[in-house]
């Protein structure tokens, strides 16, 4: 049993799935704060580095610890729901509860609330792991990204320590610290240590037991529209994309899907094209948007097509081409400003730069408009998300040369890669020396090859 844990914890959605199951010299899999802190002892005592695993359905191989000797510890028995306070609208659970999973419990009670956290992964991503990769939703234009939705982090540090973390301000930069070591707690009071430091740091600060989540009801608006906008060109999308930022339209959704090299859902969908739900209040100002960019179609629809499109885009994360296999090589891009009104130009960018390294394109989509959070600016722009046809000879060099050419074009580009996929080539960022500077007080050893891998090492790790 214990060696078939070893090879089933190293499951996950990336590519980086060649993980030596001896290197996960024990998984724990704890269900209370004792379970937990024995976890972390053993790890000590054996002077073993821990990877914290959540649902494993992160894209950049960060709940793998990659194949050097650890210890794992899994949240997949920390799924409680602690408290429900509708009257304060927070929600206390443990780190291993899943959106869906939370949203379920809320939603019984209370059926027009929720927590608005909702990544297409909803069903399998925990809120630990989601926190831990600041993950966003189709709901994140209004609500955000996780950052924003934590109100309090408990966590383990490397010794043991229970560290409570209270946001205090809404741009997550604030917060008061809790500790059962007095000096622990001044020190990272001191170093200003906030839930925007835990949002994105791919478990490296320490094992999160406990959140305390912000719920709401449904939106304010209950008479909403639907609408299909379709564009005759990829400047034409962006266009839309970008005037609807500006013009600040809270849309309660949209999606993008920009490609689709499947006969089925390009029948079906006609990219590039946006799915948007918005306030009845707002129907003139979105139409007026689209009807004054050249190339654009925009069509209301009624709920019934609206879903039946919602179905088709939050599915495509999930679709393999009519032959073979999708993947994602680097699926995170954040497209923002005026690199929205030469979008085509980046797509054909990114395009050619995946065919010069042997991957066809498959298809392209993603939320928009949405926020996410760059170093501690929020940023406003589309988070597309790629996939492509896995080649029938797939080998770590190619994987190694097509991150590396696509890094090389996003920093030369402008396009933001989302964190999870950045890091590990973020030696040069502020998100790194921040993390790095707080793994000097918390112990480093969560973790640790999120800020010292190499890509080639990496690279060696794919199937
Ligand atoms: C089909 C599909 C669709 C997706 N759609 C979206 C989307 O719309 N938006 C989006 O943002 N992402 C999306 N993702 C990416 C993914 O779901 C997120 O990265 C998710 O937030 C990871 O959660 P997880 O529980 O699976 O974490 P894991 O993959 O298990 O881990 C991710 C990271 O979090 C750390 N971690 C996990 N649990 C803990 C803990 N308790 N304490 C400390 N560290 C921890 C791990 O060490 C690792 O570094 C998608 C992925 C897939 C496969």
């Amino acid at each position: 049993m214990e060696k078939l844990q070893k090879y089933i914890i190293g499951a996950n959605a990336s590519i980086f799935q060649k993980i030596d199951p001896d290197s996960n010299v024990k998984v724990f899999v704890p269900e209370n704060e004792e379970e937990i802190k024995a976890a972390i002892a053993f790890a000590r005592e054996n002077n073993l580095p821990i990877t914290s695993k959540g649902g494993g359905s992160g894209m950049s191989g960060a709940c793998t610890g990659a194949s050097r000797k650890k210890v794992i510890i899994s949240s997949m028995r920390m799924k409680k729901v602690l408290e429900i306070n509708f009257d304060e609208g927070y929600a206390v659970v443990e780190a291993g509860i899943t959106p869906d999973e939370l949203n379920a419990e809320i939603q019984q009670r209370k059926p027009n609330w929720k927590f608005f956290v909702a990544p297409s992964s909803r069903d399998i991503a925990t809120v630990g792991g989601i926190l831990s990769t600041d993950g966003g939703g189709n709901d994140a234009w209004l609500a955000g990204t996780m950052a924003d939705n934590v109100l309090e982090v408990e966590l383990f540090d490397y010794h043991g320590n229970k560290i409570i973390v209270t946001k205090i301000d809404n741009d997550n930069k604030k917060a008061k610290i809790t500790c059962s070591s007095k000096e622990l707690q001044e020190k990272l009071q001191k170093n200003n240590f906030s839930i925007i430091d835990i949002a994105g740091a791919h478990g490296t600060l320490g094992y999160i037991s406990k959140l305390k989540l912000l719920i709401k009801p449904l939106s304010e608006y209950n008479n909403q529209r639907f609408a299909l906008a379709y564009a005759g060109n990829l400047n034409a999308l962006g266009k839309i994309i970008y005037e609807l930022i500006e013009a600040n339209i809270p849309l309660t959704y949209g999606e993008a899907i920009v490609e689709a090299h499947h006969p089925e859902i390009s029948r079906k969908t006609n990219p590039p094209m946006l799915i948007l739900e918005f306030p009845l209040d707002f129907q003139e100002k979105v139409q007026t948007i689209c009807k004054s960019i050249p190339d654009v179609n925009f069509n209301s629809v009624n709920k019934e097509e609206f879903e039946q499109k919602k179905e088709i885009r939050i599915k495509m994360a999930k679709r393999n081409p009519p032959e073979g296999y999708q993947l994602a090589l680097f699926e995170g891009y954040g497209i923002a400003g005026d690199n929205l009104l030469r979008f085509e130009e980046i797509i054909t960018k990114i395009n050619q730069t995946l065919e010069s390294c042997g991957f066809e394109p498959f298809i392209k989509f993603g939320h928009a408009p949405s926020v996410y959070h760059h170093g501690d600016k929020k940023v406003k722009g589309i988070i597309m998300h790629s996939r492509e046809k896995r080649p029938e000879k797939l080998t770590s060099k190619m994987v190694f040369e097509g991150i590396v050419a696509l890094v090389e074009l996003c920093e030369k580009e402008g396009i933001i890669p989302k964190p999870e996929h950045k890091w590990p080539f973020s030696k040069t960022t502020q998100k790194h020396k921040r993390l790095t500077e707080l793994t000097t007080i918390l112990g480093k050893n969560f973790n640790p090859f999120i800020l010292d891998s190499t890509l080639k090492e990496l690279a060696e790790l794919v199937l």
